[in-house]
C-alpha cells in the first residue's frame, strides 16, 4: 500500500543502502499474497496488498523490521478456473520462500515472519519454515489467518466473514488501496462455509461458480482499519516477546512461568 506521509519506511524496495546497512535492522517480514480472479468489485492482487499492508502494519510497530518485496504469485490452483488468474506449484513456493529466506542468512538476519493471507499458502510456508529451522537453525515465524483471526478479536463490534472477494477483503482494499476497489460493482452473495468437518483440497468452482462469495456490499475502509489494528494490537506485543526473548522457545510461552 502506499505509504502515508506520516509513517516511517518500512519497504526494503523504497530504502537505500545507506538506511538498511545498520545493526539496527536484524527482522525481516516476508509477505505472500496471490494474483487471481476477485469478481468484477476487486483487483487480482487483493490478497498481495492485504498481505503488505498487514506485514507493513506489524513492521512499523515491532520497530527493527523490514518488509520484502512481496511474492504476488503463489499457489493458486485452485482459482485456475477463472481467466487471468496465475499459479506457482506449492514445491516452487517452498523452495522460493526458502532461497529468499537463505539469502537474508548469508547477510546475517536470521528473524523471518512471513505474512500469508491466503489459503493456499501457509502449507509450503510452514514446510520452508521447517527446512530452514532444520537446515539453519533459523528463526521463522508465520502469521497466517487474518479473516479467523480479527473475527475472533472484533467480535461482536464487527462481523469479519471468511469469504473470498466478500465483505472484509473488500474492507481491506477500502482502506489501504482505495484506487485498486469498485465497490459500486459490489454484490450480495451467500456466505461460505469455513469451519467444516474436513477440508477438501480441490478447485474451488464446485463450491463458489461465482467466484466470489460474501456480503460485499457492506464493506467499508472502517472495516478495513479496523481489522489491521486489531491485529497489530493482537500480534506485534507477541512478536516483541520474542524479540526479548532472543526468539526462543521457552515455557513463558505456555504460560508455566
Ligand atoms: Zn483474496
Amino acid at each position: 500500500m502506499p505509504k502515508r506521509a506520516s509513517e516511517p519506511e518500512v519497504r526494503l524496495a523504497h530504502m537505500s543502502g545507506e538506511i538498511v546497512d545498520s545493526d539496527a535492522y536484524d527482522k525481516a517480514f516476508l509477505p505472500i499474497g496471490a494474483t487471481e480472479y476477485h469478481g468484477p468489485h476487486l483487483p487480482y492482487g487483493t490478497d498481495t496488498i492485504v498481505a503488505e499492508t498487514i506485514a507493513e502494519a506489524f513492521a512499523r510497530e515491532l520497530g527493527g523490521a523490514v518488509v520484502l518485496p512481496p511474492i504476488a504469485v503463489a499457489v493458486s490452483h485452485h482459482h485456475l478456473p477463472w481467466k487471468w488468474t496465475l499459479s506457482i506449484r506449492p514445491d516452487t513456493l517452498m523452495l522460493v520462500i526458502k532461497d529468499i529466506a537463505e539469502s537474508l542468512l548469508h547477510h546475517g538476519i536470521t528473524k523471518l515472519v512471513i505474512v500469508s493471507t491466503h489459503d493456499g499458502n501457509p502449507a509450503p510456508a510452514e514446510a520452508a519454515a521447517r527446512i530452514l529451522s532444520q537446515e539453519h537453525g533459523m528463526n521463522v515465524a508465520i502469521f497466517k489467518g487474518w479473516q479467523g483471526t480479527s473475527a475472533r478479536l472484533l467480535a461482536p463490534d464487527w462481523e469479519i466473514d471468511g469469504d473470498h472477494a466478500g465483505q472484509s477483503e473488500l474492507s481491506m482494499a477500502l482502506y489501504a488501496a482505495p484506487d485498486t476497489a469498485w465497490p459500486e460493482n459490489a454484490t450480495a452473495q451467500p456466505i461460505q462455509f469455513t469451519d467444516l468437518p474436513v477440508e477438501l483440497i480441490d478447485t474451488f468452482d464446485g463450491t463458489v461458480p461465482l467466484g466470489y462469495s460474501g456480503d460485499a456490499t457492506k464493506a467499508s475502509a472502517a472495516e478495513g482499519e479496523a481489522i489491521v489494528n486489531a491485529l497489530v494490537a493482537h500480534v506485534v506485543p507477541y512478536l516483541k516477546e520474542l524479540d526479548a526473548r532472543g526468539w526462543q522457545r521457552g515455557t513463558w510461552m505456555s504460560r508455566i512461568e
